[in-house]
């Protein structure tokens, strides 16, 4: 197969290789960055995985989309350093499952691509000898992944913004104990302060010797290792007494649509999937998308217990619509309208309240014993609703996503069953950790005299 390369969106930029789509993040027409040929994986090759490492199936999916670019050698050096943790396939009943994404650093299912886009950047940056500095704004979550995704690695610094007041006690201890290239600055605003100020240093001529680069959802680096998770627990799940291949339904809770858009890839390499149930909360442009075919995005975005997925537009969406056909604009206006036939043969779009939310995490608990926290309960009332309307066999093979640990949302799990979620390892031993962070003031001018006695841009 020939070399792959990396379109935009936007189709106004040149195709470039998948390092250089990875370290710039954004294409240069603000487009999002996607392989202009999906490879295959046949038959025999998926027969071929059961009972392979998560680590060995990674650095395959890798290989087939960076051809030449990076010898397998390395690849498997990087996906066994990035993937060190469990994936646990648990079963619930028939041969219905929740696959735990939650046993990474951070207990959360984006430790999966940060880590593996992280050693990607480190290999790329070295052989080019440069460095580049990462900057992120968090309301909490993210933030704590991408500190940890690039903790410790080389030719990278990592400075994240978070708004001092709204981010809790363990999500910021999850950060500031890190140090090493790792800086961590609460800044004496909102989040949307801190997301701006970053957007400004960003376009700001000043600082172009700091080489930023941004980690965000978009990165083409983060894409690729979602596809891996659908591979792995289909080909670790499915029969293996028939040379047939089953089909599977897979179900994703969903905000910005990378986990998503991971199992689009996916299917189009040949994975049997028969549906993707996208499971969001209350803010539900997608399912209004795909019953009006009209596209609204809900701004400013609705306050959720799955608060991961509080998402009113989301930014791969972009990516989708391309994929079937048609084209989205980065501000969320369709130009050419997707083959909305073949999407509702693929997806079942659904939004669930809050208060589902709550009944699903009780009734998981109650009628399976399974414990969920708020995102992955979105995704399994989805689940519940498709086994009764569509009734599949008992036979027939689901796995539903679980995209972080119940120890993060401990209210909603004790509101919902009187019990508090055991800690996992990542996440106990905070307490006793001494903390290092700066504050400044919420404002670019305060951030750019920080960035210059931090990092030096006046040199
Ligand atoms: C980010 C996140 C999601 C949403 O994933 P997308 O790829 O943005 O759709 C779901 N659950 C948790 C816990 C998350 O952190």
């Amino acid at each position: 197969m020939a070399q792959i390369k990396y379109f935009s969106t936007n189709h106004k930029a040149s195709e470039v290789t998948f390092g250089e789509a990875l370290l710039k993040g954004l294409a240069p027409d603000k487009g999002l960055f996607m392989p202009n040929a999906i490879p295959s994986f046949s038959k025999e090759e998926l027969n071929a995985l059961k009972g392979k490492q998560y680590y060995e199936i990674a650095a395959l999916v890798f290989s087939k989309f960076l051809g030449e670019e990076v010898p397998m050698n390395d690849l498997l050096a990087m996906t066994k350093d990035a993937y060190n943790f469990d994936v646990p396939l648990e079963n619930v009943i028939d041969r219905k499952y929740v696959m735990r994404l939650d046993q990474g650093p951070t207990a959360s299912f984006k430790d999966f691509a940060g880590r593996m886009m992280g050693r990607m950047m480190q290999y790329f940056l070295k052989r080019q000898n440069v460095n580049k500095l990462i900057l992120t704004a968090t309301s909490g979550d993210t933030g704590s992944a991408m500190a940890h995704a690039f903790y410790g690695l080389n030719n990278i610094q990592i400075a994240v913004l978070f708004p001092e007041k709204e981010v809790s006690d363990r999500q910021r201890k999850q950060m500031t104990t890190l140090q090493k290239n790792v800086q961590i600055i609460a800044i004496d605003g909102k989040f949307d302060d801190a997301q701006a100020m970053v957007k400004q240093a960003f376009s700001d001529p000043d600082l172009e010797c700091l080489n930023f680069t941004s980690s965000n959802s978009i990165n083409i680096g983060r894409l690729i290792p979602q596809i891996v998770y659908y591979i792995y627990s289909y080909t670790q799940l499915r029969k293996q007494d028939s040379d047939e291949l089953e089909s599977v339904v897979f179900c994703i809770p969903s905000g910005n649509f990378g986990d998503m858009m991971g199992c689009v890839l996916a299917t189009k390499m040949g994975l049997p999937v028969k549906k993707i149930l996208v499971a969001t909360n209350e803010n539900d442009e997608f399912e209004k998308l795909m019953k009006t075919h009209k596209y609204n995005k809900i701004e400013p975005s609705k306050n959720c217990l799955s608060s991961a997925m509080n998402v009113g537009h989301p930014s791969n969406l972009a990516r989708l619509i391309e994929l079937y056909g048609g084209n989205m604009d980065e501000k969320g206006n369709i130009l050419k309208e997707p083959d909305f036939v073949a999407m509702d043969k693929m997806f079942v779009a659904q939004s669930v309240t809050d208060a589902e939310t709550r009944e699903t995490i009780k009734l998981a608990w109650d009628k399976y014993h399974v414990m969920l926290e708020p995102h992955g309960a979105v995704g399994w009332k989805c689940v519940e609703d498709y086994l009764a309307s569509e009734k599949p066999s008992e036979d027939q093979l689901l796995i539903s996503l679980e995209t972080a640990h119940p120890a993060k949302f401990p209210k909603a799990i004790i509101d919902a069953i009187g019990v508090d979620p055991e800690l996992p390892e990542s996440l106990s031993g905070l307490e006793g950790k001494e903390e290092y962070f700066d504050k400044i003031e919420g404002n670019y001018p305060a951030f750019k005299e920080y960035l210059d006695k931090r990092y030096g841009w006046r040199k």
